[in-house]
């Protein structure tokens, strides 16, 4: 994190019905809008992801949702619907196996379902659906609304969402944004603010209907955390008028460049070719090594941190993350770390 982030942590703080507060989330709404490439509505959750993912599961399915399940935080979608007694199927693949809008097709083809939840990049695998050709199916299906969890990729790679036609876009601003955990950026279209009306949600702080009314006089209905609005508007400014958004995507291309050479020429990467992640790279463990021990050597030695694998994958893979301010130069010093350690030449 950036020590001016931080800093913008600490801002005075202010009341959360005082006009000062209604200013600042006027001034974070073009923002938001103009990082999301969008003029529809973006709201502000205090919570982490999962709450906002929740919240479009609650608010956008009035038939049957079809979930695609191909890594764990798909399955957390599922498992979201499931506990919201939103009726659903689970179409799954295999975690190295991204989904391909022909699966996706044949199964709206019946007719039964009127949302689909996909995770856009899954961060325990390091494989990105192929988000655009999933929403050019969908559009085919005016009734078919697209619900996306871009958690560990918003704010690294470019996502269009008016264009794309898209539902719901939320991301936590912990991963690829780069700020404290605790707030969740969630894009809504205008008909899933319609649709939110008809189904009346089963929850209150998740509504998006009470969150529309406060909205429109730019107030959230319950106390947002006014410390990370702060530290938002700071991170938009710096990310739209500092770095610029294409720069920035162009760097997440770059350390995601140099993560996948080095991943293999040493070992393999975990899924298939062609659905790489841009934001953090699952290494395969073809040499297994002790992945336990690497990571214990980079952060007592290094002040680094890798992640193991993720579930099942433990031990078989590793991740590397290449994600929010973190630089080319950064992702060197790493991989330079990782050869001494692991005495590669
Ligand atoms: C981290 C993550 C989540 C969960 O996020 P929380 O902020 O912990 O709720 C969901 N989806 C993806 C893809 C993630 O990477």
């Amino acid at each position: 994190m950036r020590p001016e982030i931080l800093q913008a942590m600490a801002t005075a703080q202010i009341h959360h019905r005082a006009p000062e507060c209604a200013e600042l989330y006027a001034e974070l709404q073009p923002k938001l809008q103009k990082f999301l490439y969008t003029e529809q509505t973006v709201f502000l959750f205090t919570a982490s992801s999962t709450g906002a993912m929740e919240a479009a599961v609650q608010n956008c399915v009035k038939k049957k949702v079809l979930n695609l399940v191909n890594g764990a935080f798909s399955k957390r979608w599922a498992q979201i619907t499931e506990a919201c007694g939103v009726p659903n199927e689970v179409l799954e693949n295999p975690w190295d196996v991204a989904f391909k809008p022909e699966q996706v097709d044949e199964k709206l083809k019946t007719g039964e379902f009127d949302a689909v939840t996909l995770v856009y990049n899954e961060t325990s695998t390091g494989l990105m659906n192929p988000l655009e050709e999933i929403a050019e199916v969908v559009k085919q299906y005016p009734d078919v609304f697209l619900l996306v969890d871009a958690v560990s990729c918003m704010g690294g790679v470019k996502i269009e969402f008016d264009r794309l036609g898209l539902d719901v876009l939320l991301a936590g601003v912990q991963k690829a944004i780069a700020l404290p955990p605790g707030l969740t950026i969630c894009a809504v279209s205008d008909r899933a603010l319609k649709r939110a009306e008809e189904v009346k949600p089963k929850t209150y702080y998740f509504s998006f209907p009470v969150m529309l009314k406060y909205h429109k006089k730019n107030q959230h209905p319950t106390t947002p955390s006014t410390a990370h609005m702060y530290a938002l508007n700071a991170q938009l400014d710096y990310i739209l008028e500092e770095e610029g958004l294409e720069r920035r995507f162009a760097r997440h291309e770059e350390m995601a460049r140099m993560v996948q050479a080095w991943a293999k020429k040493y070992f393999d990467i975990y899924p298939e070719e062609g659905y790489w992640s841009k934001t953090l790279t699952c290494v395969k463990n073809t040499r297994g090594i002790s992945v336990k021990d690497l990571i214990d050597r980079l952060v007592n030695d290094y002040n680094m941190r890798i992640a193991n694998g993720y579930g099942d994958l433990k031990e078989k893979t590793f991740r590397i993350a290449h994600m929010g301010d973190l630089t080319p130069a950064d992702v060197a010093g790493l991989l330079h770390a990782i050869n001494e350690i692991l005495e590669l030449a």
